[in-house]
């Protein structure tokens, strides 16, 4: 079994991690947390909602009302810290019995088990450009070329991207693999099922000093917040204890986050910023950064999982439960239950076709909690095309129904849901935010943020630094040479057109910038693959597809401890 992976080392992933692992147990039924670096059992959980202590998010009037009701109200429901604990966690967010790992630790635990098992050999450092056909069916892959330029053209020492032909592909490229992707223009997805929600998370891996977890602290080990309501209401967000005083804190920042100003890491180091979490981080260091996109469909994008020669797993084959937050357990159980399957097809003797694939891996995926999750949770974010409010409560019906009542939503393709601003205080802080961009020269969105009243952010060299320098911390962003440029603009006169240029707010290396006459500008060496331009451009070239081509592309972020 040959498993290629494009980042330079299998420890590179970006995600939360808390999760209920119940399928991870069900693999490890003698599972020693204690081997696992950075893992804990989950003994706390809380739900917070974060009042505004800025006044600069966009909050619809609704809301507005409602944090003052909150804020009168703060002696008799306990406001603290500007946060509202909800009393009690729903159940469809409980994690109770679930543990909290580092996804770069467990991918290392786990991958270095597999390695020494014999069966399995893992390639990092391999990219792969597209699945192989016979007619209809996949006979494997086609690594990258190397030796090229950014263009793809043949430089120097040219290897062509070798074919590797298997009996079975195994496609669990993650949300935004060219390969999954290539699938689902080959043969179209299930009537209805489209890939149209998306978030970009954002992480800091943070080190505490003792006092901040000593006892008595509600920062110990294995604690779980989630967040809401703070950057923006839309911006959900999370903190994680690790053990020895590690904190994982981060934000999502969903594609039904209307404004074009989606700049992540700002928003991020406002977040970590609010009084209720500042108190207990403001004496940290971070220690390391990442990003990464999720695919948010669900259900809702979940393509043809099996084929003649291929099958698909992970969060590309739409298992994250968007309700319960939560994809690591649901991509790790459905990779089980293929293997599973290939052994009882192997034992059979039967070949790896559409219809063995799905009697022996649909059946049990179909059968299975990962599919009653994706069910129940299908659409359950349908509300937040609405507005927040009405998001909170669909999200609240279909988790306290077990998904049986939800709204109703026609959503877009992810380009028509940035809007540009159009109401008249709207535009006139666009025109100040243009003048604070011409005067400093810093980025329009992120003008657009002070413009809105955000506080500049005061850089201490130590948790608050500037975004090039968090790209340097506890990890680094690597580019092998000789490989293509994997994001590439379609079409120039579309960026020209452009007004808003999310692809540059949105990036989460800086790794697209405004280059010579305004148009956007790729450099390879910072990208961190995060994805989140292939979903954030405001343009569309053709059908639901954007204005960025976004391809199967050579290194990343390297930072272990994410
Ligand atoms: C900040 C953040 C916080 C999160 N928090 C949580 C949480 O608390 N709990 C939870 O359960 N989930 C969480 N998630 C979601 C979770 O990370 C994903 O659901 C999960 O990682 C999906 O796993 P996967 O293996 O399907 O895809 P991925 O983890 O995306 O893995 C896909 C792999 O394929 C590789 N790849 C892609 N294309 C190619 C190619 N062409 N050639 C070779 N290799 C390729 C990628 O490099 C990657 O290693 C979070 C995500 C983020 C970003
Ligand atoms: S890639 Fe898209 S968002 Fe970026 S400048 Fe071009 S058209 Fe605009
Ligand atoms: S260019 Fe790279 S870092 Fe920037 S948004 Fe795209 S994938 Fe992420």
């Amino acid at each position: 079994m040959l498993c290629y992976e494009r980042a330079d080392d299998i420890a590179s992933g970006v995600s939360g991690v808390v999760t209920q692992a119940r399928g991870i147990r069900a693999s490890f039924p003698d599972l020693n947390v204690a081997e696992i670096p950075f893992a804990a059992e989950i003994q706390n959980e809380r739900v917070l909602y974060l009042l505004d202590p800025h006044g600069a998010s966009r909050r619809s009037i609704a809301l507005r009302i409602g944090d003052w009701a909150l804020r009168f109200a703060s002696g008799l429901v306990g406001v603290r810290d500007h946060a509202f604990e909800l009393p009690w966690t729903p159940s469809f967010l409980h994690k109770h019995g679930g543990l909290i790992l580092s996804i770069g630790q467990f991918n290392q635990w786990i991958g270095s088990q597999l390695m020494a098992s014999g069966f399995a050999q893992i390639w990092p450092g391999t990219p792969v450009t597209a699945p192989l056909f016979a007619d209809r069916a996949v006979t494997g892959v086609r690594l990258a070329d190397q030796g090229v330029d950014k263009h793809g053209a043949p430089s120097g020492s040219f290897l062509p991207g070798m074919d590797v032909h298997a009996q079975l592909t195994v496609v669990g490229d993650g949300p935004f693999g060219a390969v999954g992707r290539a699938l689902d223009q080959k043969f179209g997805t299930p009537e209805g099922h489209a890939k149209r929600e998306w978030a970009l998370g954002m992480k800091f891996v943070i080190e505490l000093p003792s006092e901040a977890t000593s006892p008595g602290s509600p920062l110990q080990p294995a604690t779980v917040w989630h967040t809401f309501g703070y950057p923006e209401p839309e911006i959900f967000g999370f903190l994680y204890v690790h053990p020895d005083r590690i904190v994982s804190v981060g934000i999502f920042v969903p594609s039904w986050m209307s404004d074009p100003s989606r700049t992540a890491y700002r928003y991020l180091q406002h977040y970590i910023q609010h009084p209720a979490l500042w108190k207990f981080l403001k004496y940290g260091t971070l220690r390391s950064w990442g990003a990464k996109s999720l695919d948010e469909s669900g259900r809702h994008g979940e393509p043809f999982l099996t084929g003649d020669g291929y099958a698909r797993i992970g969060e590309g084959s739409g298992s994250t439960n968007m309700l319960a937050g939560s994809g690591v357990d649901e991509a790790w159980t459905t990779g089980t239950q293929l293997a599973q399957a290939v052994i009882e097809l192997l034992r059979a003797g039967k070949p790896f076709t559409q219809e063995n694939l799905s009697a022996t891996y649909e059946t049990r995926r179909r059968a299975s909690w990962v599919e009653r999750g994706a069910r129940e949770s299908e659409d359950a974010r349908n509300g937040f095309h609405g507005s927040v409010i009405h998001g909170m409560i669909g999200m609240a019906l279909a988790g306290l129904t077990g998904g049986r009542i939800s709204l109703s939503a026609n959503i877009p393709p992810t380009h028509k849901q940035i809007r540009t601003t159009h109401s008249r205080s709207g535009n006139l802080k666009r025109k100040e935010a243009a003048e604070l961009a011409i005067n400093d020269g810093r980025p329009l969105h992120d003008a657009l943020m002070s413009a809105r009243g955000w506080p500049e952010i005061v850089f201490d060299g130590r948790l608050l630094v500037s975004h090039q320098d968090a790209l340097l911390m506890g990890g680094k962003v690597q580019a092998m040479p000789g490989f293509a440029d994997h994001v590439a603009f379609r079409s120039i006169g579309l960026c020209i057109s452009c007004e808003d240029k999310t692809c540059i707010a949105m990036c989460s290396g800086q790794a697209i910038t405004l280059g010579a006459e305004g148009l956007p500008a790729f450099e390879r060496e910072k990208c961190v693959h995060c994805g989140a331009c292939l979903w954030n451009c405001s343009k569309e070239f053709d059908d639901d597809l954007t204005n960025i081509d976004f391809r199967a592309g050579s290194g990343g972020l390297h930072s272990a401890e994410n």
